[in-house]
This record gives structure tokens, sequence and C-alpha cells, in this order.
């Protein structure tokens, strides 16, 4: 990896032709993926770079698509292009023993990458939509203030309820079963409203 960077760095300073990174012989899995974004972001960086591929051993059967996905996270990662919605979510730690927070955002995640074929002609500026699912009250309600919606669901020996915040605001606190089912509803009618016909409507 050190060579690659060396090199880059060697050509970038002899040329100015447009230069393509890739880290050939990444490997699989995150050893590919940590290898790759690794040697790469150092040098968009540092300017270096027009085109990137990353390059993932496939496990037997597996998707070719992760190295396009794997490329487009890295750079909108580092902020210089916007593909998809972001969706944070914590990590998890003592505070939940509980799976939902992990699930939700797994469930909003796929469902963005489901519908973006749709929505990038429906909705413009979609991709630059920031979704947050945080697992318990401690971190839970600053993080989703910073998000465009986001949710605090209840940690390990919390009262059974979840803030949602919109656009930095509390809105509303979901309780009971469905909280999960409902809080995609709220981010579908978040993205209609910003994005979609309710931003015509409302300017
Ligand atoms: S938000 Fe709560 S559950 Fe999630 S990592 Fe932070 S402290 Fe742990």
């Amino acid at each position: 990896m050190q060579d690659l960077i060396a090199v880059y760095r060697d050509l970038s300073r002899r040329t100015d032709h447009a230069l393509h990174l890739g880290l050939t012989e990444a490997g699989m899995g995150s050893k590919g993926i940590v290898a790759s974004a690794a040697s790469m972001g150092i040098l968009l960086q540092d300017g270096i770079g027009d085109t990137i591929r990353v390059s993932l051993t496939p496990e037997p059967n597996g998707d070719r698509t992760r190295e396009v996905q794997v490329a487009q996270e890295l750079l909108q990662t580092m902020g210089f292009r916007q593909f998809l919605p972001v969706v944070a979510a914590c990590p998890g730690c003592g505070r939940t023993t509980s799976t939902v927070f992990q699930e939700l955002a797994e469930k909003i995640q796929s469902d963005i990458r489901v519908n973006m074929p749709v929505w990038r002609e429906k909705y413009p500026g979609v991709e630059a939509l920031n979704v947050a699912v945080m697992g318990c009250i401690v971190n839970g309600p600053g993080e989703s203030k910073h998000a465009d919606i986001g949710i605090s669901l209840p940690g390990t020996g919390e009262t059974p309820a979840a803030p949602v915040f919109v656009d930095g605001r509390k809105t509303v606190t979901l309780r009971g079963p469905n909280i999960a089912a409902e809080f995609q509803v709220m981010v579908a009618d978040y993205i209609e409203n910003r994005f979609g016909k309710g931003r015509a409507a409302a300017e």
C-alpha cells in the first residue's frame, strides 16, 4: 500500500494527465475494503486521482456490484460526491441489548438502495438526505438532532418510547410494537415533503 501511495504521488508530480486510482489484489471482504479505502483516501485527500476502481475479490457467487458500492461510499464518506442518502446508526453497546435499532437501520438502508433508481428521478437532491437510527437515550437525541430525520430508540431499562427529531426538532414520540414501521412511514413522508411535490407546494 505504501508503494502505491508513493507511486501515485510521484506520478502526480510528473504529469498533468488524468490518473486512475486502484489497488489491485486488495483482497476479500473487510481486508480489501480497508486497504482500498486507506490507500485511495490518502491520495484523494491530497487531490490526486480522477477516477477510482475498488478491486475486491468476491466471495464465491458474491455480488460484483459490491465494488461499486464501496467506491461510492468512499467518495461520499470523504465528502467528494453524494450517491445515496446516509443512514447513521450507533454501533450499540452495553446500554442496549435489543437488536431493534440494528434491524431498523438495516431496513431503511436497504429500502433506500431498492428505491433509489426511482427516487433519483422523483426526488431531486434526495442523495443529500441524512437519517439517524440510535439505540438509547444517552447519545440518541443528540445524534438524531443532527440528522434530517432521526429516531432515538429505547435502550435497556428505558421507557419504551422513541422520540423522533425532524430538522433538529422533536416532533413526536413513538410507542408500541410498530415503532419501526411508523418511523419508516415518517421517513417516506419527509422525503416526499422535502424533495417531492410537497417542496414545490411549499415554495
Ligand atoms: S446511542 Fe446508546 S446504545 Fe448506541 S452506542 Fe451510544 S450509548 Fe450505546
